[in-house]
């Protein structure tokens, strides 16, 4: 193994020639590829390279713990600094890929450097969509994507008490929770007629809106932002909506979605669109080239084999093993079963399984007793879980999505029964 290693930002010493890997991105996809590559024994040089400069670090704490200053960077960290020297994974920080010679097998790095490679991993997740109306470049209207983001946003909430949030989606209701802990003002503006509606079912948006809510949010559905309202220094001051209405802020915070990471990998020639396109083994279609995480449009087996692309730390990790299975020559297929969650308040939401496309919704628990899950059935089969502060739910459905399970609706709705138990019949 003869890479050099540096943990910190990039110095063009260190920078290899070519490595028999390169990963483009050191998020969440692109250190587990790592990781699961030397796991798998692969013995040769491995690059990871990513345009932040901190170390891999946990991406979902920043609207979560890391934005309420509950934990310090040390301990969203994805490995301790030693690790990646220890395992001969050279990462290097500051790193942007701006394009691909995938016949010379080369990469060009912003600052002109080339890299080559044998095998490349592009994990370069996604961008924060942009708001295109004016006043949205202000330096006070932020998104969360980086760990640097939620530094600029910490350092300047001390002077901020009116925080508007575009997108009723989980990053904008995780800040809205995290802004009324700090006891912010918040106003949450969505423009459809629920929140979380791209993801849950309605009876889960109701719930989370009432909860909301009863924090204090000032959450207005259909309400869709015309523009921000700058003053003399360029500072948003008033978020406009298109019924005209101005409602005055300190400081924005939009979350309305990603655009995927994939226009080096997309003008060398690889099929994509929203995202690159991989097979069942990540590959895109240019050779050895892999895709994997939020940038990868796959066929999902939970949503019938429809293309899709889903933004979440199960995907990303499960991939990651998948692309370096096949790369050390033992593949095997992406199949596995989508989850997530989200923690606002005393909430801890899980999910399990894609609800797209239910055609029954039973109700497991209280929502009151703020203890509850959702069950989605299509055609009579179990295809997804909403678990609200019920774990084991969460747990056992697992098991029950991955089956393909067809549970009784009514024994499902007792919710004093296991769904072991209520599958089992
Ligand atoms: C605020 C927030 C909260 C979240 N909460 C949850 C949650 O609770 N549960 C959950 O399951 N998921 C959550 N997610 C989603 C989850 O974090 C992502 O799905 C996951 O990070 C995807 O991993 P990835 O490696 O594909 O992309 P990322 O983790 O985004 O990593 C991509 C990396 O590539 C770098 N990069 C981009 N372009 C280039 C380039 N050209 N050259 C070099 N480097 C490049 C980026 O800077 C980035 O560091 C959250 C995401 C955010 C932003």
């Amino acid at each position: 193994m003869a890479a050099r290693c540096i943990t910190g930002a990039m110095d063009s010493d260190t920078l290899q020639e070519r490595y028999d890997i390169v990963i483009v991105g050191a998020g969440h996809a692109g250190a587990q590829a790592a990781i699961n590559l030397r796991q798998a024994k692969f013995e040769g040089t491995i690059a990871l390279l990513g345009d932040e400069r901190a170390l891999p670090y946990e991406r979902p704490p920043l609207s979560k713990e890391y934005l309420a200053g509950d934990k310090p960077f040390e301990r969203i960290m994805l490995r301790p600094e030693a690790f990646w020297a220890e395992r001969h994974i050279a990462f290097h920080g500051g790193a942007r890929v701006a394009s691909i010679d995938s016949m010379d097998r080369t990469l060009r790095l912003a600052d002109d450097r080339t890299v080559g490679f044998d095998k490349l991993i592009w994990a370069a997740g996604g961008s924060p969509r942009m708001l295109p109306c004016p006043g949205a470049q202000a330096a006070n209207v932020h998104a969360i994507r980086r760990k640097r983001d939620v530094d600029v946003i910490r350092q300047d909430l001390g002077a901020a008490e009116r925080i508007v949030i575009v997108g009723g989606g989980y990053i904008g209701l995780e800040t809205a929770a995290v802004m009324r802990k700090l006891g912010k003002q918040v106003t949450v503006l969505e423009s459809l007629d629920r929140v979380l509606a791209r993801v849950a079912g309605p009876l889960l948006s109701r719930f989370y809106e009432a909860e909301h809510r009863a924090q204090g949010v000032d959450l207005r559905l259909d309400s869709t932002l015309e523009m921000f309202e700058t003053d003399e220094r360029g500072r948003a001051v008033a978020a406009i909506l298109t019924s005209g209405e101005a409602i005055p802020m300190d400081m924005a915070v939009v979350g309305i979605g990603i655009v995927p990471e994939v226009g080096p990998l997309i003008s060398a020639g690889a099929a994509g669109g929203n995202g690159v396109d991989i097979d069942s083994q990540c590959r895109t279609s240019l050779p050895d080239v892999y895709a994997i995480g939020d940038c990868a449009a796959h066929g999902n087996p939970y949503a019938d084999g429809a293309h899709i692309r889903l933004e979440s730390v199960q995907n990303a990790n499960d991939m990651a093993k998948v692309a370096a299975m096949s790369i050390v020559g033992t593949p095997i297929d992406y199949d596995a079963v989508p989850w997530f969650w989200s923690n606002q308040y005393d909430l801890k939401l899980q999910t399990v399984g894609l609800s797209t496309g239910f055609d029954q919704c039973v109700l497991r628990g209280d929502p009151a007793e703020r203890s509850f899950s959702l069950a989605y059935l299509r055609g009579g089969q179990l295809i997804a879980l909403d678990c609200v502060n019920r774990t084991k739910d969460y747990a056992q459905g697992r098991a029950l999505v991955a089956a393909g399970a067809m549970p009784d609706p009514n024994e499902l709705a007792d919710g004093e029964r296991t769904l072991k138990d209520v599958a089992l019949l």
